[in-house]
């Protein structure tokens, strides 16, 4: 039988209670237990798919295609296991399923309720990802006292009575604000938090407290008695430079041990060099900068690009230099000389036509530059209208998301995307091979002829357009061969131009960098080099 941790969040939100999860996970499975990790949302849309970034953050697509909460690639980097559909849920999904059986009949002669039918549904989804599960992790999404999380957190408190204390373990994270005006940390909003959680009949075991100043023995105790936990129960979760130091950080503090001794779990290993390591590997590349131009629509909201970050940074570990990504509104009046300055620029993921020509024409300066230039999914599309453009001379060239009446879609749907009416989980989504062209960019970095990434994209590169485009000298080095759909593009007289209709970004781990990240921070590393030749730079490499 597989045992449960439920994770829940008080006071505010954006507490990093994924990060939590994650590294309670990691530290879980270097003691040698299996963990499965599971995400829910009480939002009623059915998946994130539909929601604007701004209000969600990145979407996070897994291997089987599942558009899900960003919460599941820290899963993934952290435990390096890919996460599946089951992984994420919602309650639109809860309700979706509820409300069809209803329909067909399931509960006939009965008055559906949340409870016991929706807390069912969710006690359902929280099993279906516990097999061959030493320890389930359930990081429930909001914060403690929203009225839409109460049927998950009665559904998490139905479990404890169902399986036994000994095998349900209840964590809360919590905010520590320190008031600057006294310097004083206060524990009042964690205290009406847990108040709060055992209103529902929740009592935790583990408080886990973000704040900005270390926890004295004393507040613990204090925090302890108010919230009816032993003070080692009461953990601390500073700031940290990087986030893949945390686990070390909790498992310092006995973190581990506690939930082994809480869920009466025994294990032999105990081997934390791999986190070591990786912390030594964070440190040594924190001392150089590398600045790198993400040329993308939501520049104020960092969680936006998540997998792409995280990316940069991996690359960053293995070449032992710190990224620093510098957002540019490409449509800004500065932006030309900007880009003109940069050693490299990348051109994310995006929908709709906001600053599509402002994108343009950073993959035009990277280009004529020879600035190293990685697009993603849309950043491919801006380097073929721009190539096109340019290069063949087709002024009017444009994707038919941004023009639908454009002379040369160079960009265009598929006849069977064309026929779609809904807009939720239609895209094309999840992983497809692609047959890697040798003597490549792409083979270089990948080193073998068939890969497999992850897609999220309506729009492709229109097959008309290909012939001329690679007697222009455009090199298609990557292609999906059963539907003859181009994913990579690249530049010959360019020392690193490459785009991709994929998001390679979601298969990069901070151990093991992606392949083409790795080689786009390699050649962004190069021109740094050769344009601040002056000895006076901090930034020196052998
Ligand atoms: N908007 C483009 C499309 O739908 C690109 C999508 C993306 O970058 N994920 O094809």
């Amino acid at each position: 039988m597989s045992k449960y941790i439920f994770v829940t969040g008080g006071v505010v939100s954006s507490l990093g209670k994924g990060i939590t999860a994650s590294s309670i996970g990691k530290m879980l499975q270097l003691r040698g237990l299996q963990v499965a990790m599971l995400k829910c949302d009480p939002y009623i849309n059915v998946d994130p798919g539909t929601m604007n970034p701004f209000q969600h953050g990145e979407v996070f697509v897994t291997e089987d295609g599942a558009e899900t909460d960003l919460d599941l690639g820290h899963y993934e980097r952290f435990l390096g296991k890919d996460m599946h559909r089951p992984n994420n849920f919602t309650a639109g999904m809860v309700y979706e399923t509820v409300i069809a059986k209803e329909r067909r009949g399931e509960f006939l002669g009965t008055t559906v309720q949340v409870i016991p039918h929706i807390t069912d549904e969710i006690k359902n989804r929280f099993r279906a990802v516990s097999k061959g599960a030493d320890v389930v992790i359930v990081e429930v999404g909001g914060t403690v006292g929203d009225i839409e999380s109460l049927p998950f957190l009665e559904a998490a408190r139905q479990m404890g009575l169902e399986l036994g204390r000994d095998n349900v373990l209840y964590l809360h994270v919590t905010l520590i604000p320190f008031i600057k005006a006294s310097e004083e940390l206060k524990t009042k909003p964690t205290q009406h938090s847990v108040g709060k959680l055992r209103e529902i009949g929740i009592n935790p075991d583990i408080i886990v407290c973000r704040s900005e100043k270390p926890l004295s023995n004393e507040l613990k105790t204090k925090l302890g008695l108010f919230c009816s936990v032993p003070a080692e129960s009461v953990i601390e979760a500073p700031d940290v430079d990087s986030i893949y130091e945390v686990p070390l950080v909790f498992h310092k503090q006995g973190l581990d041990d506690q939930i082994l001794m809480l869920l009466r779990l025994r294990t032999h290993s105990k081997d934390f060099e791999e986190l070591n390591e990786l912390s030594r590997k964070v440190k040594a590349a924190s001392k150089k900068e590398l600045p790198v131009t993400l040329a993308g629509k939501y520049a104020d909201y960092k969680d936006a690009y998540k997998s792409v970050n995280e990316a940069l940074i991996h690359a960053g570990i293995f070449h032992g230099v710190k990224i620093r990504i510098e957002f540019i509104e490409t449509s800004s009046a500065e932006a030309p000389n900007i880009l003109k300055g940069s050693p490299a620029i990348l051109v994310p993921g995006g929908f709709g036509d906001r600053g599509i020509e402002g994108k343009i024409l950073a993959a035009k300066i990277a280009r004529e530059r020879k600035i190293p230039y990685f697009g993603l999914c849309l950043g491919l599309q801006i380097g073929v209208i721009e190539y096109a453009r340019d290069v063949l001379g087709l002024q009017e060239a444009n994707s038919t998301e941004f023009n639908p009446k454009t002379k040369y879609p160079v960009i265009d749907l598929l006849p069977e995307q064309k026929e779609v009416s809904n807009m939720g989980a239609t895209m094309r989504l999840g992983s497809y091979d692609c047959a890697i062209k040798k003597g490549t960019l792409a083979y270089k970095a990948y080193g073998k002829t068939l890969i497999s990434e992850r897609h999220r994209h309506r729009y492709e590169f229109n097959n008309k357009f290909r012939k001329d485009m690679e007697e222009a000298g455009l090199v298609i080095s990557g292609t999906y061969a059963a539907k003859d759909l181009v994913e990579i593009i690249e530049l010959k007289d360019h020392p690193w131009f490459l785009a991709v209709q994929f998001h390679p970004e979601f298969k990069s781990r901070p151990e093991n960098p992606h392949p083409l990240f790795r080689d786009f921070i390699g050649a962004a590393l190069k021109k740094y080099r050769e344009d601040n030749s002056s000895p006076s730079l901090s930034l020196t490499y052998d």
